[in-house]
């Protein structure tokens, strides 16, 4: 990390590296720093780890004692001033002896400064100030850009390198935008660099706004964890490092937005000024782990944004580019869906095992495209992404009430309807005043209604929830876990939520036959619902023993192929009204027999 300082209160968030092989001596160091504000500490007890947590953490400063076991301060501090990257890492010895030979010793091999053991703690603070506010003058220097105050190319090159190394390590994906203001040129020949530099100054204001706004979304969203990074490498040309994405997507939406706000008019020294950008877009892995080849794929992308023209932004791999224009279209197309009416429910009945009896139905969502009819699972999470699984998802809750009412009135059919929700829909804050709009516009006994939630859904804000979930089962709605198992619950947290029915996973159902483990997780399901006084629902049941097994186990109800897949609501209403269907669907009355 380079140091920027305005005041020594910047330098608070300096990286110190303690280096000591008594645990105590830490601890007092480190305890003397806490009070003088520090707060970002590396501490290395073994001292064979300190070089490679050198590289791992790159502090600002290093605190080391002289003598240790195995490696000695002195051959760490020659082996910080033989690093290429260390040569100038400010290195403070402690040291309790008061030999001269020693001390000569260690200035002879670079040591920045000295400490006498025991520490005075107001010493130390003095002295750690110091060489940081020295580091900082330096990196001031060498590492920013004086014109737009953003670090350089210098410490650039350094984080990206640093950046591919820690994403490898821990497995991560990270993201790098080249950046290029279209034509600047032009700005700087026909107004003048004066205003070319005020130019750069304000986009690289409206950039770093950007760049705060997705952190800030990245909070509260998927993207969580990731952070980003501006650099001014020259001229009209910028780069950003965006650590730790989860998907490309999240550089779009970045790259999106510092498109749209470059866009806005500027006014500079009176005149009016516009300016566009070429983005070229390039992420680890798989394309590459080499800074070098990173930075190349970023700029000719970018280069290739330039010659189409420029205000756009392009992923550096044609597989990329493909997939993020393959998924626009099927944003595109879903923001047109509800309007168009192209969104239509099926139904899936509900059969209690012991009789027989559909005693009620799942809506399940399909959405007919132009290219054909298109399953949950493929668009569901875009919805959920974009937040348009709100709206949708408000659609989904109004035509099965509005249907549930339908087959309750004109139809005389006492079913119940169980309705799928979304994370992002069951966090959002119009949720409860949603549900009672629609229940109130259609007019059904709330308890025909379960709401299906899954385990995941219920992770984040968990007393918000149970508190939700509370009210929803008080006005008389069912709540039930979908895909039960799946998810990591442990059995107090299940205890305390307020529930009617779990259903149990269709994985299980399906490895029942060849797996004895599957048989006895199905079976625990079963018997911990009846515990907590629960009912059960088994999916997907397809085969005839598997049916078998559950009625056996004392199971409520099933749903699958066995029975009847999805259908239309007429299909639905056939299949309860007319007993001679009910008699081709035989297999269920077979296995009761
Ligand atoms: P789910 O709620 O667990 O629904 C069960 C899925 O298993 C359905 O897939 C159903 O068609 C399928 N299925 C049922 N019986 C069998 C069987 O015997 N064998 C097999 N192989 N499959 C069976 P579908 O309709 O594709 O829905 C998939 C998921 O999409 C649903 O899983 C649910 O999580 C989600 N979903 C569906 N509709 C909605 C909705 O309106 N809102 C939300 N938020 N999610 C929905
Ligand atoms: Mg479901
Ligand atoms: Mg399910």
């Amino acid at each position: 990390m380079a140091l920027v300082d305005d005041n020594y209160q910047g330098l608070k968030d300096a990286k110190i590296m303690i280096v000591d092989d008594e645990p105590i001596n830490i601890d007092v160091v480190q305890a003397f720093l806490e009070e003088e504000e520090y707060r970002n500490f590396v501490t290395v007890e073994d001292s064979t780890q300190a070089m490679r947590l050198l590289e791992e953490t790159r502090p600002d400063l290093m605190l080391l004692d002289l003598i240790m076991p195995e490696v000695s301060g002195f051959d760490i501090l020659a082996a910080v001033r033989a690093h290429p990257k260390f040569r100038h890492l400010p290195v403070i010895i402690l040291t309790a002896s008061t030999d001269a030979q020693n001390k000569l010793k260690a200035l002879d091999f670079g040591a920045t400064d000295f400490l006498a053991k025991p520490l005075d703690q107001s010493e130390l603070g003095l002295r750690v100030r110091n060489t940081l506010a020295a580091k900082a003058y330096q990196d001031q220097l060498a590492y920013y850009d004086v014109l737009t105050k953003l670090p350089n190319r210098h410490l650039f090159l350094e984080d990206l390198s640093w950046s591919l190394k820690t994403a490898k390590r821990h497995e991560e994906q990270l993201a790098l935008l080249s950046i290029e203001i279209d034509n600047f040129d032009n700005v700087n020949d026909t107004i003048g660099l004066n205003v070319g530099d005020e130019v750069l100054r304000i986009v690289t204001h409206r950039i770093q706004k950007v760049i705060r706004e997705c952190d800030v979304l990245g909070r509260s969203t998927e993207y969580k964890g990731a952070t980003t990074t501006l650099f001014h490498l020259d001229s009209s040309d910028f780069s950003l490092i965006i650590d730790r994405i989860h998907s490309v997507d999240h550089a779009a939406v970045v790259a999106k937005r510092i498109l749209k706000t470059l866009k806005k008019p500027m006014r500079v020294a009176g005149t009016g000024i516009y300016v566009t950008a070429s983005i070229g877009i390039a992420s680890t892995p798989p394309e590459c782990d080499e800074p070098s080849d990173l930075l190349r794929l970023a700029t000719s992308a970018r280069d290739y944004v330039k010659k189409l023209g420029g205000d756009s932004f392009q992923f550096s791999s044609n597989a990329i580019n493909e997939m993020y224009k393959k998924r626009l279209k099927l944003e595109t197309g879903l923001r047109k869906a509800l309007e168009k009416e192209e969104l239509i429910l099926f139904y899936q009945p509900k059969v209690e095992i012991v009789t027989g009896i559909i005693k009620g139905v799942e809506a399940l969502l399909r959405w007919q495209s132009d290219e054909g009819i298109v399953a949950p699972n493929d668009f569901i999470p875009l919805a959920e992404e974009t937040g348009l699984i709100v709206p949708i998802g408000e659609w989904v809750l109004s035509e099965a009430c509005r249907q549930l009412k339908e087959w309750h009135q004109s139809a005389g059919i006492p079913i119940s309807m169980s309705i799928n929700l979304s994370a992002r829909q069951f966090s959002d804050a119009n949720f409860l005043q949603t549900i009672k709009r629609v229940i109130n516009n259609s007019c059904i006994e709330e308890h025909f209604l379960t709401l299906e939630l899954t385990e995941s859904m219920l992770l984040d804000d968990i007393d918000e929830k149970i508190k939700l979930m509370k009210t929803l089962r008080a006005m008389g709605l069912k709540l039930s876990i979908d895909d039960f198992g799946k998810g990591y619950s442990s059995l107090n947290y299940l205890r305390k939520l307020p529930l009617d029915e779990l259903k149990i996973d269709r994985s299980f159902i399906m490895e029942m036959s060849n797996s004895s483990e599957c048989r006895a997780i199905v079976s625990t399901i079963v018997f911990l619902a009846r515990s907590l006084k629960l009912s059960t629902v088994a999916e997907g049941i397809e085969k005839k023993e598997e049916l078998a097994f559950l009625r056996e186990l004392g199971c409520g109800q099933y749903q699958g192929l066995l029975f009847s897949g999805p259908v239309t609501s007429n299909e639905i209403t056939e299949l309860v009204q007319n007993p001679n269907f009910m008699d081709t669907i035989a297999p269920v009355g077979a296995v009761l027999s």
